[in-house]
């Protein structure tokens, strides 16, 4: 482009220089064309002064030799009547300044009468015999340059002779001769203004000068015919221009000749041309010097408008280079941020997008499905044991391990799902586009599939690990890749418990337990190793005096972070992840030790409970367990007992009966916790080693409004009686519900209107004086 530019204003000064060019090209030329017109017109005003003058002079001349012929006819009647000399006019007396003198002769040639009184007039007298005796007669006969009669005289002037013959009837009487003084008629015209270099001439017709004046001064006598410069002499043209070289002239003369009317000579008025073109000097040199001025302006105008274009073209062109240079600046700027966006966008060991990144492309992803009516799969993918391999190998293993995961899933991917390392080793896949459950699956297996054949050779170590994935869908799980992807990341913890290299589903019953659920579930074990579980004990009192008669055992968890948390948020948690056998058993060591311990003391101990899950009573090394820490603790059956729910029986009735007689045997006495939350009725359960009913306290909180549940709790306390089991009441907080239940014939009471469930200390000092703490 700058080029280009550089060009276009290169033009631009050849252009300006072209047109300097072309205007004094015409300033010149008309500069010229104007000298050489005003040239034309001077010369063409020079003939016309010259022609006005030749007529008058040509017109005087004629008159004056017209003269000759009224002075002819007075000599006649001289010579025919008296010769009375004073009859006849003299010419110089009667003042014809235009006649030297004048002679009248007779028919022999003899002097008659002389104007100027001489006796003799030879030079006329010559000239007039010319006239009488010649063969052929002329009017008038006029002396020319030839007869050599006519001498330059500047004292007279020019003279020329004129001879008229005297005709008297049919006979030459006499002769009329004279000279006529031509300096006189041309002197008359030295004032003409015609200028300098100007030039009279009188010419004969055979081309004999008789007289010229040349700027006011006389001569004449040349030959001019046999010069050739007078050959307009012998034509018969009244009149024409001149414009010739004069011999011995250096330039040519113009002007006009004229041809007498009546007599044989011509009159020219000429002007050396020079003369008359020298006159244009000066107006010629006014315009050369205007030319050159105005072609001096026009060069010095252009050289500025050149210097200014090519300043403005120097300054468009840097202009331009420093728009250039921002523009190179502003693209590698846009290079380099695009650049690091794409560094800071992708993941640096593996280099698939980064958690930034992935939701980005996840977001746009689901906008795009909002569209559609196809399913979208968020993959929580995390590596199981990663930890372990890293502690173990090393971190540049783990960072191959990782760069392999990350290649296999692109390679298991379709070209535009989505896979993305979140950090560590956690992995997030997005696949849209799928149209069922099942399909969703296909991928969560391939995934498994794929990620779980061995590594081999990393770094020389051969390598096997399997994935836990946690599915989410859109839009069923969530709209918005936040919620989509917390929810795939709890599913995944699932999987996790669900033994490992498998995937799950997100189920929205998850949604409650959180992330914190998660990090629970996966502390478990180490919160056990730990010691962060501890045992509180609530009394149990009897109804009748209202003294403690039992403790039932109630798990806490001393959470490092978390501080104290209750069982309601991690029992279920502990069942559903398999970590609750080890807590229970966990828990009746703690229970036993308990015991133990007071018994160290030498307290009256009271009989603990402990409450058993179904999966507990499911594992039939629980009697054994049982027996060794009693046995370890040296403690007698009769003072642990065993709380089950009604739940304990749903799965695998059988198992857990047959577990449940062996610990009845072990001579334990057995609650059925929980009572009327659970389905089965009571002579159900007959078949139960069962001694004792905990009526849940649900139905307690209510016995005193709801007239439904003080009907139950009557007929379960009678219908127990009646089957010889005890009866517990739960959750009693109101002396309302005492009296209530005392009346109804409750056995036992449990409840925060008589104690919370406390710490062994506090229980120890209790055991200490029962008495302090009875009700
Ligand atoms: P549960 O067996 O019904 O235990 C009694 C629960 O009622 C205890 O809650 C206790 O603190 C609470 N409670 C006692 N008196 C009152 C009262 O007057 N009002 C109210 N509102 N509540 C009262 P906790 O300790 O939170 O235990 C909750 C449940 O966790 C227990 O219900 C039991 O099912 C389970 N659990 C506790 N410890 C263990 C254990 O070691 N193993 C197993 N498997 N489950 C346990
Ligand atoms: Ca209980
Ligand atoms: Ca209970």
């Amino acid at each position: 482009m700058n080029e280009k530019l550089l060009g276009n204003g290169r033009g631009l000064q050849a252009g300006i220089g072209l047109m300097a060019l072309m205007l004094i090209i015409l300033i010149v030329f008309t500069t010229h064309s104007r000298i050489a017109a005003d040239r034309i017109e001077a010369l063409d005003i020079s003939v016309a002064a010259s022609s006005n003058v030749a007529s008058i002079v040509a017109a005087n001349l004629g008159e004056v030799l017209g003269r000759t012929a009224i002075y002819a006819r007075l000599s006649t009647t001289f010579l025919e009547q008296a010769h009375d000399a004073q009859a006849i006019g003299n010419p110089l007396a009667i003042g014809d300044a235009a006649f030297l003198r004048m002679a009248i002769f007779d028919a022999e040639g003899k002097l008659a009468h002389s104007s100027s009184r001489r006796q003799v007039e030879p030079d006329l007298q010559l000239f007039a015999r010319t006239v009488l005796f010649s063969e052929t007669s002329p009017a008038l006969v006029i002396g020319g340059i030839d007869t050599g009669i006519n001498t330059h005289d500047p004292q007279t002037g020019w003279r020329i002779p004129v001879a008229v013959p005297l005709i008297s009837g049919q006979r030459r009487i006499g002769a009329f001769a004279g000279y006529i003084d031509l300096g006189y008629l041309l002197a008359l015209y030295k004032e003409a203004s015609l200028g300098t270099r100007s030039r009279i001439e009188i010419i004969d017709s055979r081309g004999h000068q008789l007289a010229e004046m040349v700027d006011g001064t006389m001569s004449a006598g040349r030959d001019l015919e046999r010069t050739g410069y007078a050959s307009f002499t012998g034509g018969t043209q009244l009149s024409g221009t001149i414009d010739a070289r004069r011999p011995g002239d250096s330039g040519a003369s113009i002007g006009v000749y004229r041809r007498l009317d009546h007599f044989p000579l011509l009159v020219t008025v000429t002007r050396s041309r020079a003369a008359v073109l020298d006159e244009l000097a000066p107006r010629d040199v006014k315009y050369l010097i205007r030319a050159t001025l105005i072609s001096l302006l026009i060069l010095l105008a252009s050289a500025g408008l050149i210097v200014l274009a090519q300043r403005q073209r120097r300054l468009y062109a840097g202009l331009t280079d420093s728009e250039a240079r921002n523009l190179a600046l502003i693209n590698q700027l846009e290079t380099e941020k695009v650049r690091a966006y794409q560094l800071a966008s992708l993941d640096f060991l593996t280099d698939i997008p980064n958690r930034m990144k992935f939701y980005e492309l996840a977001a746009i992803e689901l906008s795009r499905a909002r569209r559609s009516r196809r399913l979208t799969a968020v993959f929580f993918l995390d590596l199981d044991k990663f930890k372990v391999i890293n502690d173990t190998y090393g971190h540049g293993v783990g960072d191959l391990l990782l760069q392999q995961v990350a290649s296999r899933l692109r390679l298991s991917l379709r070209g535009h799902d989505l896979a993305a390392r979140l950090g560590g080793d956690e992995f997030a896949v997005l696949v849209s586009d799928l149209d069922s459950d099942e399909a969703v699956a296909i991928v969560a297996r391939k995934l498994v599939a794929s990620l779980s054949e061995p590594y081999p050779d990393l770094d020389g170590h051969d390598l096997d690990i399997t994935p836990s994935i946690g599915v989410a869908l859109y839009p069923g799980d969530g709209e918005e890749i936040d919620t989509l992807l917390s929810r795939a990341d709890r599913a995944m913890y699932l999987a996790k418990q669900g033994g490992r290299g498998c995937f799950r589903f997100y189920e929205a019953s998850l949604n409650t337990t959180s992330a914190r659920s998660a990090e629970l579930v996966s502390r478990f074990a180490r919160a056990i190793r730990d010691g962060e579980f501890c045992l509180h004990y609530q009394q149990r009192v009897s109804c009748t005096d209202f003294r403690p008669v039992g403790l039932e055992a109630l798990v806490r968890w001393q959470h490092p972070e978390h501080g104290m948390i209750f069982p309601g948020e991690f029992i279920t948690l502990a069942e559903e992840h398999d970590c609750i056998v080890a807590l229970g058993n966990h828990v009746i060591d703690m229970a036993c030790a308990q015991v133990a311990n007071w018994q160290v003391l030498g307290l009256t101990v009271l009989p603990v409970a402990i409450n058993i899950s179904a999966r507990q009573l499911r594992d039939e090394t629980l009697p054994d367990i049982m027996t060794a820490c009693l046995k370890k603790y040296a403690i007698p059956a009769s003072l642990i007992e065993i709380e089950v729910t009604e739940s304990c029986f749903i799965e695998q009735p059988e198992l857990a009966e047959k577990v449940l007689r062996a610990l009845d045997e072990l001579g334990m006495r057995i609650s059925l916790d929980d009572y009327g939350t659970g389905f089965s009725g009571l002579s159900h359960l007959k078949r139960l080693p069962i001694s004792t009913v905990k009526i849940d306290r649900s139905f307690i909180r209510d016995i005193r409004n709801d007239n439904s549940d003080a009907v139950i709790v009557s007929s379960t306390i009678s219908l127990s009686h009646n089957l010889g089991l005890k009866v517990v009441a739960e959750g009693v907080e109101t002396r309302d519900q005492v009296v209530h239940l005392k009346t109804a014939g409750c056995d036992e009471l449990q409840g925060y209107y008589f104690h919370r469930p406390a710490a062994a200390a506090d229980i120890t000092a209790l055991l200490r004086h029962p008495s302090a703490y009875a009700a």
